[in-house]
C-alpha cells in the first residue's frame, strides 16, 4: 500500500461531497431491538438518489479530479449500484461519463443509466468484452476508469457513513455491514475505529460467492466462482492485484458471517413487513445476521448498515410474500 488512509480523507470526502450527497437518516428498529437485547439501528443508505450508498465515493472520487482529467471523462463497466452512482456524480459534477455494457444487459437498465446522463456504449456479448473497450478507451482516449471499491477516494467516501453514525449516536459497539469489495466496510471501520478501538466490526457476505472472506483466509486475494445469489450487489472478485481494500479488510474487520439464501430472504422480509422497507439482498444481509443469531451476544448501539434498495420489484414482491419455505428464492 502507499500512503495509508486517515481519519483525515474521511473528513475531506465529507466536506467535499456534502453539496451533492444526502446525510442518511439513522432509526431504530423496536423489532431487532427486542430480539437481541441491543439497540439496533438501520442506517438508510436506501435513501440516496441512486438508491444506494456508492453515491459518496464516486463523488468523492471525481471531484478531485483534475480539470484536464474532467475533460477527459470517466468510463466504468457497471450497470448496478456502482455505474449508477458514477453516471450521477458525473452528471452532477459536469464530468463525461462512459458505461460499457455487452448486449446481453436488459434494456431497462442501458435505459436507467441514461437517465442519469452518462453515455452508454454497447460492446461484445460479455461483461469480459465490455471490460476490454473500457480499458481501451483508457488507454487510448485518455478516460479515467473508475473502480467501485479499489481507491483511496472511494473507500474514504464511503467512510462518511462511519462520520455519520458517531455524529448520532456518539459511540458504535458492533457495526454489521455487507462485504464485497471491502471498500464500504474498511472505510467505515477506518472512521469508528479512529474513534473507538473496540468498536466490533462484521462483514457479512453470502455463501455463493464470498471473494474477500474466501481472500482473507487465504491470506491472498483469490479468484472466486459467481453465482446467482439474491446479495448480486456482494458478488464479483475482489482483483488478484488488489492494492487497497484486501489489506485495510485484515487489519479492521473482526469478523464475518456467511448467509445461505434462505437467511438473505429473511432479512428482506423482515425489513419489508416490520420496518417497511425496500432493501436489496446486499443490503439485507445484517438484519439476516441478528434474525438467525448469527451476531454473536450484542449489547449497546448495534448498527445495520442497510447499502441499498435497487431490487427488480417484481422479483421483491416475489420474495417479501413468500411463505417463507423457499419459494421464490430459489434460482
Ligand atoms: C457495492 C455494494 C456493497 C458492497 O460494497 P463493497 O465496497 O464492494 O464491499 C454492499 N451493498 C450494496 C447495496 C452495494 O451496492
Amino acid at each position: 500500500m502507499s500512503d495509508p488512509l486517515r481519519l483525515a480523507d474521511i473528513y475531506a470526502a465529507r466536506r467535499r461531497i456534502a453539496p451533492f450527497v444526502r446525510r442518511t437518516p439513522l432509526k431504530l428498529s423496536g423489532p431487532l431491538s427486542r430480539h437481541s437485547g441491543a439497540d439496533v439501528w438501520l442506517k438508510l443508505e436506501t435513501t440516496h438518489d441512486t438508491g444506494a450508498f456508492k453515491i459518496r465515493g464516486a463523488t468523492n472520487r471525481l471531484a478531485q479530479l483534475s480539470a484536464e482529467e474532467r475533460e477527459r471523462g470517466v468510463v466504468t463497466v457497471s450497470t448496478g449500484n456502482h455505474g449508477r452512482a458514477v453516471a450521477l456524480a458525473a452528471q452532477r459534477l459536469g464530468v463525461r461519463a462512459v458505461v460499457c455494457m455487452s448486449e446481453l444487459v436488459p434494456e431497462n437498465k442501458i435505459d436507467a443509466i441514461r437517465d442519469l446522463g452518462a453515455e452508454v456504449r454497447i460492446v461484445g456479448r460479455s461483461q469480459d468484452d465490455a471490460e476490454v473497450e473500457a480499458d481501451r478507451l483508457a488507454a487510448g482516449e485518455g478516460m479515467i476508469k473508475v473502480h467501485p471499491f479499489d481507491h483511496p477516494d472511494i473507500i474514504a467516501g464511503q467512510g462518511t457513513i462511519g462520520l455519520e453514525l458517531l455524529e448520532d449516536l456518539g459511540r458504535v459497539d458492533t457495526l454489521l455491514c455487507g462485504l464485497s469489495g471491502g471498500g464500504l466496510i474498511a472505510g467505515i471501520a477506518l472512521a469508528l475505529k479512529s474513534a473507538n478501538p473496540s468498536t466490533r466490526v462484521v462483514g457479512v457476505s453470502m455463501e455463493r460467492g464470498p471473494a474477500m472472506i474466501d481472500s482473507v483466509r487465504a491470506g491472498k486475494p483469490v479468484p472466486v466462482e459467481e453465482l446467482p445469489t439474491l446479495a448480486d450487489s456482494l458478488g464479483g472478485g475482489i482483483g488478484l492485484d488488489n492494492a487497497w481494500t484486501f489489506e485495510l479488510v485484515r487489519e479492521l474487520v473482526d469478523d464475518y458471517l456467511l448467509l445461505s439464501e434462505e437467511q438473505i430472504a429473511d432479512g428482506m422480509r423482515h425489513l419489508y413487513w416490520q420496518e417497511r422497507l425496500v432493501a436489496e439482498g446486499g443490503g439485507a444481509v445484517p438484519v439476516s445476521a441478528i434474525l438467525h443469531g448469527l451476531a454473536g451476544r450484542l449489547s449497546g448501539n448495534v448498527v445495520c448498515v442497510i447499502s441499498g434498495g435497487n431490487v427488480d420489484m417484481q422479483r421483491f414482491t416475489g420474495i417479501v410474500t413468500d411463505d417463507g419455505q423457499g419459494k421464490g428464492v430459489e434460482q
